[in-house]
């Protein structure tokens, strides 16, 4: 290390460093207080996180410890790189080597890789995910002779979840908790469940924890080797530790006792994985003599939205308790705007962003927080429409997926003969005998008379020149190409899929491998065909897809955000947007029918964490009516809307005028005439028309029944095909001229003038008038 690389390094004890001066007197006592425990219990936005990493980086730069000695646990991946992004600016190049600075999963998978043979598995072993996870335990409750129907893997697998989250083995399972799954059988099941798993040479989420918990506890040898490594350890978003997560840091803390732990019970929104806020409480009894120093001063947001934050937690029982302040701009108030359906919250919002961008906002300050998955493919649609740069943290990767990547293969060579680079990935899946000599021939061939692979294959069927075994199953394949692009115009995209998958062999292929993972890939190819129902035709769908995926990689750096709030917990945004505050999605239902009280007091830490995100905007939406897994729901304005404090927010209806409350309105829309929406397209029920959904308590609504005075939502659908009657005149790129003598649906019959082409059944679409 020289002094060239490192000016600052080691610190100069006579000067702060420069990131010191920028803390507050309780932020630098936090950065110092480097020795023992400590606890930093704060609310949103304080400069927790700058803290932490500013002793970090103070922890290296006095030498107490190289950056490969502390041990820096964040809460989700995205946290860990934000982390390696401060202390990187803090430190610089010294930053890049921290390996044990990362999320607990990660950090446990780390280290269960080197001891992995202690517990039995190879240090190669793989991670399932939750399909597979369900699919094995069906197999072992289906082997038990256990009724499946009644007694489903999924809840076993949540039952064995939560277990492992405590950190519980399965000889540990005793008494009542035996009890909870089919008649006693729970515990049974788990131990086949992990012996299973070993066989397999595999582990789920919760076992990089759980075996890393029996290693240390079991090997003190180990222990001691991570007793010597970390020197320090310090946790973000301590708030959210399960109770494993809690009984791993205590063994690896229990020598040196240097943990420096920071949270907020606020913000505690993960106790449906386990996680435990008594942790926070416990701190104090297991660590002695551990310091505990507050933060008040908020940093990030503007007084208005800090307080319809902190107005909004105040109604929440269970909570410590704490003040905020901030020296900011007032700065406006918070915004909470009711529009008719999703699809206008999603218009709505968009133009809200365009009238930012004129402003020269870069997408990268906004973001949108959405409770459920569910909600973003509303936004999706309308971003891809108005080519708005975007990116989804943590979505479905569905289109990503090996399987999916290989049959969207398959349908590009079907649409688009040329296209290469689908034609070389799939040529030999399943295995065609098809092998490197073969395709390098392929590339010649292709290459030398500047043709594509799929007719430079052609060219060497003809010929003959390849070995008669590949000559053949290189036919089969160009004969199948050829037959399922005829069929296209004769049977739906869909189900000329579905017939690929299975002459293709590829289904085949995946039955015989047999594996935990298998059945799953089967699964997600059936629902790729479904998927493909909702376009109008093959090449609009990759269109679509290729949009979707394209979004993923592109160059533009500065698009707009899209994530759940469960998701954006510890960053920041200039400009945030809530949309769906409607009861039932926000709070979810599910918490209000599972978890009673306790559900919706996270639900609403949610909400506070979701307002605290935004630095200077915050806008908050509903929708009257919203489609819900395919059903149109009506919709009430979330209860947490009321309970935001009326001073600091600015209610806006765009279903009518402004009025006292959102509930007033929906009150009075049910006694009076009810209000039309100019900008709808559709006819629309109003809300009070469609079943009741409101009463004692929330109930969920029902799906909208067509009243005779009003028509049913129709949902939106994709490029609609061009209508045509019986006798038209059309005309089709390779069939030429003809005329309808039929029309059903989107598809038409017709007789073309050349006898040799006939009569043929198309997608309407396919031919012009
Ligand atoms: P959360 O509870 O959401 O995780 P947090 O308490 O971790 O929030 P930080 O993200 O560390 O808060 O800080 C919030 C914002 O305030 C950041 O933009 C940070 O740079 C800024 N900040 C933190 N401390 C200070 C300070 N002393 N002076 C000026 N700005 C600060
Ligand atoms: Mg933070």
């Amino acid at each position: 290390m020289t002094d060239s690389l490192y000016p600052s390094f080691p610190a100069d004890p006579a000067q702060e460093p420069a990131y010191l001066n920028r803390l507050n007197p309780e932020q630098k006592e936090v950065v110092r207080t480097t020795e023992g425990p400590l606890l930093v219990l704060a609310g949103a936005g304080t400069g927790k996180t700058a803290a932490l990493t500013a002793r970090l980086a103070y922890l290296v730069e006095t030498l107490k410890a190289w950056p490969s000695q502390i041990l820096a646990v964040t809460f989700t991946n995205k946290a860990a790189r934000e982390m390696q992004m401060r202390v990187g600016e803090l430190m610089g190049s010294l930053a890049e080597n921290m390996p044990w600075l990362g999320t607990f999963h990660s950090i446990a998978a780390k280290m269960l890789r080197r001891h992995a043979e202690l517990i039995g598995l190879k240090s190669n072993f793989i991670i399932l995910d939750t399909d597979d996870q369900n699919r094995l335990l069906k197999q072992l409750i289906q082997a038990q002779g256990i009724d499946e129907k009644q007694w489903p893997a999924k809840q076993l697998a949540g039952i064995i979840d939560r277990w492992k989250n405590r950190g519980l083995t399965p000889d540990k399972i005793v008494g009542k908790e035996e009890d909870s799954f089919a008649d006693g059988q729970g515990a049974g099941l788990y131990l086949a469940y992990q012996k299973r798993l070993l066989s397999l040479n595999a582990c789920d989420f919760g076992d990089l924890l759980l075996h890393m918990l029996v290693i240390l506890t079991k090997h003190p040898d180990v222990l001691e080797s991570y007793h010597e490594r970390f020197r320090y350890i310090m946790v973000d978003e301590y708030q959210d530790t399960n109770q494993a997560q809690y009984l791993w840091l205590r063994l690896l803390a229990q020598k040196k006792r240097n943990i420096c732990c920071v949270g907020d019970d606020d913000q505690s929104i993960y106790s449906w994985r386990g996680a435990e806020v008594a942790n926070i409480l416990r701190f104090e009894e297991d660590f002695s003599g551990a310091k505990i120093i507050r933060l008040e001063h908020n940093y990030r947001s503007t007084p208005h939205i800090l307080a319809a934050a902190s107005g909004l937690i105040t109604h929440n029982n269970a909570r410590l308790g704490k003040t905020l302040w901030t020296e900011r701009d007032q700065g406006e108030k918070v915004k909470v705007v009711g529009v008719w359906d999703g699809a206008e919250e999603a218009r709505q919002l968009v133009s809200d962003v365009q009238n930012l961008r004129r402003m020269r906002v870069p997408l990268n300050n906004m973001a949108i927080l959405i409770r459920a998955q569910f909600q973003s493919r509303e936004f999706e649609d309308i971003f891809i429409a108005k080519s708005l740069p975007y990116r989804i943290i943590g979505g479905f990767r569905f289109y990503e997926r090996a399987e999916i990547r290989d049959a969207l293969a398959y349908l590009r060579v079907i649409t688009q003969p040329t296209d290469d680079l689908a034609f070389e990935r799939i040529v030999n899946v399943p295995k065609r005998g098809i092998g490197k000599k073969a395709m390098e021939k392929l590339y010649q061939t292709a290459y030398f008379n500047q043709i594509p692979l799929t007719v430079a294959a052609e060219k060497l069927i003809s010929e003959k020149t390849l070995g008669s075994k590949i000559t053949q199953s290189l036919g089969q394949l160009m004969d199948s190409f050829a037959d399922w692009r005829k069929s296209l115009q004769f049977i739906g995209h869909a189900d000329v899929t579905r017939k690929m998958l299975d002459e293709s062999g590829y289904k085949a292929m995946l039955r015989a491998v047999n594996d935990v993972q298998s059945a799953g890939r089967l699964e997600n190819l059936t629902e790729l065909a479904r998927a493909m129902e909702e376009y109008d035709d093959l090449s609009s769908f990759l269109e679509h897809v290729s949009l979707v995926m394209d979004h993923e990689n592109d160059p533009i750096d500065d698009k707009i955000t899209l994530m759940t709030m469960h998701a954006a917990k510890g960053l920041e945004f200039d400009y945030v947007f809530l949309p769906g505050w409607e009861e039932g999605v926000f709070p979810s239902q599910r918490s209000l029918d599972e978890g009673g009280l306790k559900s919706l007091e996270e639900e609403r830490r949610l909400a506070y964490v979701g307002i605290t995100r935004a630095k200077k905007f915050c806008t908050i939406s509903h929708a009257a009516n919203r489609r819900i897994y395919g059903q149109w729901m009506a919709s009430t304005p979330s209860r947490f809307i009321d309970e935001l404090p009326e001073d600091h927010t600015d209610q806006k209806s765009l279903l009518r005028k402004k009025t006292s409350g959102w509930r007033d309105i929906w009150a009075e829309g049910r006694s009076k005439n009810p209000p039309r929406y100019d900008t709808a397209k559709e006819a629309i029920t109003p809300p009070w028309q469609l079943a009741s959904n409101r009463g004692a308590g929330w109930q969920r609504a029902q799906r909208a029944q067509p009243s005779s005075t009003s028509t049913p939502i129709k949902p939106f659908k994709k490029n609609s095909a061009p209508q045509y009657k019986v006798g038209d005149t059309v005309k089709h790129n390779k069939f030429g001229q003809g005329i309808v003598n039929e029309v059903d649906g989107d598809k038409v019959t017709v007789e073309f003038q050349d006898k040799d082409v006939g009569v043929k059944k198309l997608l309407a679409q396919f031919v012009s008038s």
